[in-house]
């Protein structure tokens, strides 16, 4: 089910998620940038409020860093950090929480993922996002790269339904029917590499639909990704970049090009599968 219509309105705009909490659908990741404080603070001069960062990045602290630089009150910034794989486990996830905190200089975080479907923790690790969501550490909970299968095991005893799968999501990596299943069950579809780490400029047919709409072939991907109401969190530490990728609401892609878009997907992955990775 593809979302109707378009609501967002400006590079501020935000979905609500199933527990009430107002996430914005673009975001800044952050993963590889070497320059973090200085990108943090371009992106929320072009008007970024989220910031998608993990502890496996390394980069938390310059994050820290880089919030307090821009002037903005806390409340007005959305951080996502995430628990990584050698942390799952429900001791083991409440101290790496605790460090990530830490290391943002944060006393609460906006969103925390269980980053990956580790085999055998992850439904603990889960247990533990739910115990910081209880006492009021996290205003959302999540997870990332979990398949269908994935999300109806831990749905199966869970007490909180998560708020978010942060999935890679790419024009030649659509899972139309997880996107659909998470629409249904109230979890919000978050794309990771919505530009394929860089590698979306070699698919051609994109630069002839940018040309058409006068927009480059990475304001198409992301504006497409939106119009399927699929939150967005593309990187760069490329000031001019980071500006491009937030002027996404002065066009709209109509409906048989949201199709075209669609009918690239060829199931090709630029990172892990989730169901068999070694990480
Ligand atoms: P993206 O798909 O966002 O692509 C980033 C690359 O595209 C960089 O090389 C960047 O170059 C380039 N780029 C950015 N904007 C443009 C533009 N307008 N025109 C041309 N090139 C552009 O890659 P990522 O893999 O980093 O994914 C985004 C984020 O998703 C990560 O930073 C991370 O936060 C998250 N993520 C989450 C994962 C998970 O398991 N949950 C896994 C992987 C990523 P440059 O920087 O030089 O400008």
């Amino acid at each position: 089910m593809t979302k109707q219509g378009f609501e967002i309105a400006d590079v501020a705009g935000t979905t609500t998620l199933n527990n009430g909490v107002e996430m914005p659908y673009l975001g800044l990741g952050v993963m590889n940038i070497t320059n973090v404080p200085d990108a943090v603070v371009w992106a929320a001069e072009a008007g970024y409020r989220l910031f998608d960062t993990a502890m496996i990045y390394k980069n938390e602290a310059e994050v820290g860093k880089g919030i307090r630089a821009t002037g903005l009150s806390r409340a007005e910034i959305f951080i996502t950090s995430k628990c990584w794989n050698s942390d799952q486990g429900y001791d083991s996830a409440l101290a790496a929480f605790d460090a990530s905190l830490d290391r943002l200089g944060l006393d609460y975080l906006d969103l925390y993922l269980v980053h990956w479907p580790v085999a055998g923790t992850y439904k603990e690790t889960w247990r533990a996002l739910e115990a910081l969501y209880r006492a009021e550490r996290v205003r959302a909970i999540g997870v990332s790269n979990f398949m269908r299968h994935h999300l109806e095991d831990l749905l199966t005893g869970a007490d909180v339904v998560p708020m978010v799968n942060q999935m890679e999501f790419h024009p030649l990596l659509v899972q139309q029917d997880l996107v659909d299943f998470c629409a249904d069950a109230g979890v919000q579809y978050q794309a990771w590499s919505p530009l394929m780490s860089g590698r979306i400029a070699q698919v051609g047919s994109l630069h002839d639909l940018a040309a058409r709409y006068d927009r480059t072939f990475a304001q198409v991907v992301l504006r497409w990704s939106l119009q399927k109401g699929v939150a967005t969190i593309p990187k760069s530490s490329t000031r001019s970049r980071i500006e491009e990728n937030a002027c996404l609401f002065d066009f709209e892609l109509s409906p048989d090009d949201v199709a075209r878009i669609d009918a690239l997907d060829a199931g090709k992955r630029v990172g892990p599968d989730p169901d068999d990775f070694d990480l």
